[in-house]
């Protein structure tokens, strides 16, 4: 079994083809960015720098391929998404050529990562919200750019399947959390931005930690081990719709804040930055239907998950800083 992984360098994608290869799969790991920038490099992987937006080089991407990840984006934080739409709907170009390699290789199955951004907003203007179920989805609303490109490309899978049986996967991954990931320069996102603060002020000695918003909006965070489970069991599945694969927790930014200061070990005073982005009020994962379809449900708490990837970015704050 030969498995592509695309956007390998990056965050989930590191983790996963770490997952596969201990499988005892055969991994071709693919990227944009030259290799010294990559999250993770596995020895045991193929791995490739090429410019998924381009038909040609997907074509070489998925040669002689059973399986194929995609997870190839263009994408961030709510600071980075909410300022380059275009760049997010530019993914398109990835989600188009590849659908259309993989199904001229005769791949034999496309996993999709979509994204909770699909959801539209009205159903998520408060922090108490109600779980988001698969089916919330229509009438379109989602997030601008980002969360529009993929609602598209989710349809896109579900007519290639169609029209031509190329077997999808497509998985609305919530909030996805851990080490080995962005954590500063604009692209990290709520998680790793909070344990850089923290590792940063524990250095300083400075304990007046930013806070975009009022601190009150709300998330569930997924850790990334659980993702790729997920994920591996959705692609073994024959599950074709759509399904969460989040956590159903749900927790304030300001209680996520004070969980790090408390990993930490130190007192902290929250600076409220009300003219940050926010991005919707309040978002949850209903897990129902994943559950049901694919006994599937994260395993690892948020204390844990959030103390490893503290460790992991105060290492990083630690290197950077030279102290
Ligand atoms: P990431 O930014 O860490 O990884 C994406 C990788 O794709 C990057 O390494 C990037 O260089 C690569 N890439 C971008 N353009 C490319 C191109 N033209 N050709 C080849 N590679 C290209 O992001 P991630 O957090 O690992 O997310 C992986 C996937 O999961 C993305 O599709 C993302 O939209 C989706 N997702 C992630 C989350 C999350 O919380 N992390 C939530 C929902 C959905």
């Amino acid at each position: 079994m030969t498995v592509l992984v695309t956007g390998a360098g990056g965050f989930i994608g590191g983790h996963l083809v770490a997952s596969l290869l201990a499988g005892g799969a055969s991994v071709r790991a693919v990227d944009i960015k030259a290799l010294d920038r990559w999250h993770q490099v596995h020895a045991g992987a193929e791995n490739m720098v090429a410019d998924l937006r381009l038909a040609s080089e997907c074509r070489t991407a998925v040669a002689g391929v059973d399986d194929i990840y995609n997870l190839a984006a263009d994408m961030g934080g709510i600071g980075f998404i909410e300022q380059n739409k275009a760049l997010c709907m530019l993914n398109v170009l990835i989600n188009t050529h590849l659908l259309e390699a993989a199904v001229a290789a005769r791949a034999s199955r496309y996993f999709f990562s979509s994204s909770a951004c699909v959801y539209p907003h009205h159903l998520q203007e408060r922090p108490g919200v109600t779980s988001l179920a698969e089916s919330d989805a229509l009438p379109a609303m989602p997030e601008d750019g980002y969360g529009w490109e993929k609602l598209f490309s989710e349809r896109m899978c579900r007519h290639f399947f169609e029209d031509f049986g190329l077997e999808t996967r497509i998985a609305r991954f919530h909030n996805v959390y851990g080490p080995h990931g962005e954590w500063d320069g604009g692209r990290e996102k709520a998680p790793a931005a909070i344990c850089r603060k923290v590792a940063m002020a524990v250095r300083s000695g400075d304990h007046v930690i930013p806070v975009w918003g009022d601190g009150e909006q709300t998330r569930s965070f997924l850790f990334v081990d659980d993702c790729v489970d997920g994920a591996r069991r959705l692609m073994e599945s024959s599950v074709r719709e759509p399904i969460n694969i989040g956590s159903e927790d749900l927790i304030s930014i300001n209680d996520l804040t004070d969980l790090v200061a408390g990993i930490a070990d130190i007192e902290i005073t929250r600076e409220h930055d009300l003219t940050a982005p926010q991005g919707v009020r309040g978002r949850n994962s209903d897990n129902n239907l994943v559950r049901a379809r694919l006994a599937w449900e994260p395993s690892t708490s948020l204390a844990d998950g959030m103390a490893a990837t503290y460790d992991w970015i105060a290492e990083q704050v630690q290197h950077s800083t030279g102290r």
